[in-house]
């Protein structure tokens, strides 16, 4: 696809997505509708067919509405908690799945990770005569979690929980440092009208789209490092708790103009990725 044509779509998720959200969750109501949007206009016909029939009647064949669905049912499926994040350990900057996909009981592969992997896999039983899953539900779970992946504090340090410990001041509230990337970066984007949400970037990546896609199916390993990476090198960077991060007085902060084009590069990966996967499996 067209890079104009990638951005369009984000700016119409964005757009889109001002005037329904009431309120946000994980990457956010805003970012995992707009992971799924960038991926849904990349289906290829087959998977654009299957996802359609895949997803439920009231859904009208938008799968961007129903990315935000696996953290609605947090209290319905409470097992399902620990595949929205990775932990890893504090300040190393580095990830293992044989040492960060585990959850607090010790059950390995029990992480995001591990959830991307499980639902991609249920999602291949497709082409089989005898369905052992919901696939509705694996599609929704795959989708979701494609996005959570590529958000950097969703694989993030365990002592602070992914930034969700560290109190930040951000212009005129107190909010978490997860709160801060999950949400509000994009939400001020999205504040500061269309065209403030950075078209120089989607030019730039004009060239990288096709380098997003290395592999398709078995990433997370590469997933889950970039996050991380990135966790370190903006989302903590010179940040503690107690930090002011954004200024009431100052529109153009530093925090923000800096880590927007991080927050929009993930979820443009995301959906681009996810699109991948999604069309490697409903070939
Ligand atoms: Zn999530």
């Amino acid at each position: 696809m067209e890079n104009g044509k990638l951005f369009h779509i984000i700016l119409i998720s964005f757009s889109l997505i001002i005037i329904a959200t009431p309120c946000a969750h994980g990457w956010g109501y805003e970012g995992h509708t707009a992971v799924c949007r960038i991926a849904q206009a990349r289906l290829s016909k087959a998977a654009a067919a299957v996802v359609k029939k895949l997803l439920p009647a009231y859904a009208n064949g938008n799968l961007g509405a129903l990315c935000p669905w696996a953290d609605t049912v947090k209290f319905r499926y409470p097992w399902s908690r620990p595949l929205h994040f990775i932990n890893t350990p504090d300040h190393l900057c580095s990830y293992s799945y044989a040492r960060d996909c585990i959850d607090k009981s010790g059950e390995k592969g029990f992480c995001l990770a591990g959830a991307i992997n499980n639902y991609t896999n249920e999602l291949l039983d497709y082409n089989k005569k005898k369905q052992q899953y919901n696939l509705t539900e694996s599609l929704l779970f795959a989708s979701h979690f494609m996005g959570d992946i590529h958000q950097p504090l969703h694989v993030g340090f365990t002592s602070d929980k992914g930034g969700n410990t560290i109190n930040v001041k951000w212009f005129k509230r107190t909010t978490e440092l997860h709160h801060v990337w999950d949400t509000d970066i994009i939400k001020k984007a999205q504040g500061k009208g269309a065209n403030a949400t950075d078209m120089n970037g989607f030019s730039q990546w004009r060239n990288q789209v096709k380098g997003w896609v290395f592999c398709t199916l078995g990433c997370t390993n590469s997933y889950a490092t970039e996050s991380i990476t990135a966790a370190c090198q903006w989302a903590y960077k010179g940040v503690q708790s107690g930090s002011t991060l954004a200024d009431t007085n100052i529109v153009a902060d530093k925090y923000f103009n800096t880590r927007l084009p991080v927050v929009e590069l993930r979820l443009a990966q995301a959906g681009v990725r996810l699109a991948s996967a999604l069309n490697q499996i409903f070939t």
